[in-house]
Formats: structure tokens, sequence, C-alpha cells
């Protein structure tokens, strides 16, 4: 849905007490559900959390704990990370009990390294 334009002068915009709720402008509100999954909120990272495999004990912990659901599961075990969404805040590397989580620098070898292969296991 798109915004309304306003007609408003500036001198009613900034009386805006003395608007009707039918006035108010929609502003910055998402009003479709479901489409966050359509923003790629990956690119906000300054760091990544990179994950061991071997160390984990897939106790859905970081699972539990991620905001942006970006803790890849499958039948009851952690598969991987949604590096598309994962804005890299470091919460799952708290979480995280078996050192199977680390974070580092986006500019890192390991989180280049990380990203190619990502990126590789998409198109495949
Ligand atoms: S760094 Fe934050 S957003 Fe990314 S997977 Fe961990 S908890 Fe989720
Ligand atoms: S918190 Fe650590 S051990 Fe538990 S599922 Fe996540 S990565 Fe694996």
């Amino acid at each position: 849905m798109s915004a309304k334009k306003t007609t408003k002068t500036a001198q009613e915009l900034i009386d805006f007490e003395s608007w009707t709720s039918e006035e108010i402008p929609n502003g910055a509100v998402c009003e479709d559900a479901g489409n966050s999954a359509l923003y790629i909120t990956g690119g906000w990272r300054s760091e990544m959390p990179l994950w061991t495999k071997d160390n984990c004990k897939d106790c859905m912990l970081c699972w539990v704990h991620c905001p942006d659901s970006s803790i890849l599961v499958a039948d009851g075990k952690m598969t991987g990370i949604d590096y598309d969404h994962c804005k890299g805040c470091g919460v799952c590397v708290i979480e995280c009990k078996f050192e199977a989580l680390e974070m580092v620098s986006e500019s890192s070898d390991e989180a280049r390294a990380t990203a190619a292969a990502y990126e590789q296991e998409k198109g495949a």
C-alpha cells in the first residue's frame, strides 16, 4: 500500500495535535505482515558468528535467543546460520556454552571464506 501524500501546509503540519486520526499519515509502518524475509539485513553486520559444528551439542540455546531467527535448524539439529538475515549482534555466541560459536570481524579471512562458502551453497 503506498503512502498517502499530505496536502497540509507547513503550519498545519506543525499543529498536528488538531489532526483527526484519519489525517495522520502512515509514516514508516510496514502494513504487510510476513515481509521480513525480503529484507537482507545481513549487510548491517560488522562482525559475524562462526559455527564450529564439531563442538555443537544441538542444545538450541542460540536458536532460542537469536532475535532474527537466523539459526538454521532441521530435525531438531542446528544446520548453520542464515547470513542473509543475521545482523551480527553476538547474542548466540554469548549463549552458547560449548564454544561452538565465536564472533569474528567481517573483514577477517575466516569471515570472508565463510561468506563465500555460504553464497556458493545458496547458489548450488
Ligand atoms: S549474531 Fe545475533 S542475529 Fe546473528 S545468528 Fe547470532 S544471535 Fe542471531
Ligand atoms: S548454543 Fe552452541 S551448542 Fe547449542 S545449538 Fe547453538 S551452537 Fe550448538
